[in-house]
């Protein structure tokens, strides 16, 4: 048996469309552009590269991006005292901070200084806190990537049991809230769980996440589970995600790493920026 492939490009193109033609029909009718700020402190390269693609995929539906950058020796204050500036411009629509941030920058700090309302990444503690409350809110462009995944291949969470490996407030844990939320029976996993391959061999729909290139094997796999694979690990020049490849030959439905989740969060940051626009301007 070799797994359905439920392929990132094929859904977050689907996101991109629609968001492309609900930024059109605003502006047709006289409303306003969404527009999306990234805050980039120093130069790593891997956020040069995503902050590279959050413009690319700004550029494409419609969204106008401005980059705003930091030195890499900038601290706490610094990086406070520009969200502040952009929290008080009206006419920006999304607020991100492209993490990691230098070692010396609170990351906490500067994640609640951000407007909720622009909270596009969706880690304010108000998102967060509207997430587990099962109230409306930005949520973690990656969980609603996979959710929204999961949907296009017509597969239910309610009443499967799901096993999430990774509990990170980036991923593990919004991704395990958003499957409750859809009435899955969840298990969190980590690095101290026991009998760790028993747990994941439960599940119905496995979601990994934890930068592990390759952890899941096949024997840990229930024949026919659906596989989400979140994990991203450059490898030689190359991405691994955290599912072996031979993975496929057990499971039901895989996602492909490169070419799954990951172009799902470029995606659903666009969907969020459109979200925070409408929210604020309908
Ligand atoms: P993280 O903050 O480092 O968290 C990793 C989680 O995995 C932790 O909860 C950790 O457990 C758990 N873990 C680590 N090793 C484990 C093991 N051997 N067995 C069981 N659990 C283990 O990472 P993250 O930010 O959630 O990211 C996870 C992966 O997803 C990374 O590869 C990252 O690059 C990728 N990612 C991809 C996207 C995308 O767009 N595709 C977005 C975000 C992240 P403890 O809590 O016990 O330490």
């Amino acid at each position: 048996m070799s797994a359905i492939v439920i392929r990132g490009r094929e859904v977050a193109g689907l996101v991109l469309d629609d968001v492309a033609a609900r930024v059109r029909a605003r502006l047709e009718s006289g409303r306003s552009r969404p527009r999306l700020a990234v805050v980039l402190v120093g130069h790593d390269p891997a956020s040069e590269t995503y902050v590279r693609g959050k413009r690319q995929d700004a550029e494409r539906v419609g969204i106008a991006a401005s980059d705003h950058r930091l030195p890499e020796t900038a601290g706490t204050e610094d990086v406070l005292e520009l969200v502040g500036r952009l929290n008080q411009d009206e006419s920006i629509s999304g607020i991100l901070v492209q993490q990691p941030l230098p070692a010396v920058v609170e990351v906490a700090a500067v994640v609640a200084a951000v407007d909720p309302a622009r909270d596009v990444d969706g880690f304010h503690p108000v998102n967060a806190g509207r997430l587990l409350l099962g109230q409306p809110g930005l949520r973690p462009c990656t969980p609603a990537g996979v959710l929204r995944m999961l949907d296009f291949a017509g597969i239910d969470p309610a009443g499967k049991r799901a096993v999430v490996v990774g509990r990170s407030n980036i991923v593990g844990k919004p991704v395990a809230l958003m499957l409750v939320a859809r009435d899955a029976t969840v298990t969190v996993c980590h690095s101290r769980t026991h009998d760790l391959g028993e747990r994941c061999r439960e599940a119905e729909l496995l979601v990994v996440a934890i930068g592990r290139p390759h952890f899941v094997k096949p024997e840990m796999v229930r024949p026919g589970a659906v596989v989400v694979d979140v994990g991203v690990t450059p490898v030689a020049g190359k991405v691994q995600g955290d599912v072996d490849p031979a993975v496929a030959e057990v499971a039901g439905w895989i996602t492909p790493v490169p070419g799954g989740v990951g172009l799902m969060t470029r995606a659903m940051l666009m969907a969020n920026t459109l979200a925070a626009e409408e929210a604020r301007r309908p």
